[in-house]
């Protein structure tokens, strides 16, 4: 069996530095919010090429930390891609924003900016670019619009550690980035973690202390905080495994490359081909209009998929006042989706298998 994804044997070879951490934090006797995490942020901001990282508790927490700081007023209205994980959207509604529903770019499948403008009002307060499978969307168009119409831009950047465009990395791209750190992204921790990164020194700030009761001093309170923030041992595990990020990204971009050279199948539709070497892969992710077919044909073959996602935010349960909308796309999408194995502990012959499986298909 090729496992979809093994997460123990994607931290294998980082197992002694893992337990180096963990020895170092567990004899520091401090926990929380010390040299660990500053260590972390100091040397994520570097990757990203941004002023500010702030470690935080997970990616949702990074996304609504983000919308907290901002402070839109209510009933703001925010520009989405339809077609995201639920985590883009939830902290915009708890907030008692009002998400706008955005159909993704047929090619890529992420946001575009031919899709936003004629969704902009006076309500409009910002667009939330989603950097979908570690594709970055094309930004350029995308922030000529925030200027033009006075937005801002936030990119959840939970699939897209060290994705690049024009030479630019994720999370450098807008106003204010939302990382995850769960355990199956491109850099993933061994549990829940995230950060926000930025360039803007007064959000940086707020978020600081937003993530922390609103204390940058001991039981002094200046804003009805939150309790999320990244804990010592997580970030001694994720200062372990970033210097591996670039290698671990270029080798899922060589099996990327593999991929959309080698299967040949008519039913099938691959990725785009134009940015291998900038999109990070995290989700190498095909159409086949019998999806689920197509899914058990691999599965008797003993090759492990995903589906990202089966259903879409909007015709969740958790949305029913947004079930009525029509995304035909989106929801197309949703329907023929299927995530082939792509991570960093893939042999050359597991790709072998796996194209060979695929060419043969009879359906
Ligand atoms: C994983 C993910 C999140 C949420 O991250 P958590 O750390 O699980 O809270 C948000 N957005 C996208 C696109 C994701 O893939």
């Amino acid at each position: 069996m090729i496992p979809h994804l093994n997460l123990q044997a994607v931290n294998e070879p980082y197992l002694a530095a893992l337990q180096e951490a963990a020895s170092r934090v567990l004899a520091s006797g401090w926990y929380v919010l010390g040299r660990e995490v500053e260590a972390f942020e100091n040397r994520f901001a570097a990757y990203c090429g941004t002023k500010h990282a702030i470690g935080v508790g997970n990616g949702l927490d990074a996304i609504h930390l983000i919308f907290k700081a901002f402070d839109f007023p209510e009933g703001s209205e925010i520009i989405i891609p339809a077609n995201t994980y639920i985590a883009t959207i939830l902290p915009i509604t708890a907030l008692n924003l009002v998400p706008v529903w955005v159909e993704p770019d047929p090619q890529t499948y992420n946001l575009s900016a031919r899709n936003i403008e004629p969704l902009i009002t006076e309500k409009t307060r910002a667009i939330v670019a989603v950097h979908l499978y570690g594709r970055c969307c094309d930004m350029a168009p995308i922030q000529a619009l925030a200027r033009q119409y006075g937005l801002k831009i936030i990119e959840d950047a939970a699939q897209a550690h060290g994705a690049t465009y024009q030479n630019r990395k994720a999370g450098n791209l807008s106003d204010a980035a939302a990382f995850s750190f769960y355990p199956t992204k491109n850099l993933g921790a061994i549990g829940d973690a995230g950060a926000v990164v930025t360039n803007d020194d007064a959000l940086a700030q707020q978020i600081r202390l937003l993530r922390n009761y609103g204390s940058d001093q001991k039981y002094i309170h200046q804003l009805p905080g939150l309790n999320s923030r990244l804990d010592e041992l997580q970030a001694a595990f994720l200062s372990a495994k970033l210097p591996s990020l670039d290698a671990d990204n270029r080798r899922r971009q060589t099996i990327a490359a593999r991929y959309l050279t080698e299967i040949q199948h008519p039913g099938l539709m691959l990725p785009p081909k134009d940015a291998i070497f900038e999109d990070v892969w995290h989700l190498f992710v095909v159409r086949h209009p019998q999806r689920d077919a197509f899914m058990t044909y691999l599965h008797q073959k003993h090759i492990g998929t995903a589906v990202h996602y089966p259903l879409a935010p909007h015709q969740q349960d958790a949305y029913t006042e947004y079930n009525h909308l029509n995304l035909p796309l989106t929801e197309q999408l949703h329907r023929e989706v299927l995530s082939l194995p792509l991570n960093t502990t893939l042999r050359d012959a597991d790709v072998d298998t796996i194209v060979k499986t695929i060419n043969e298909a009879p359906l």
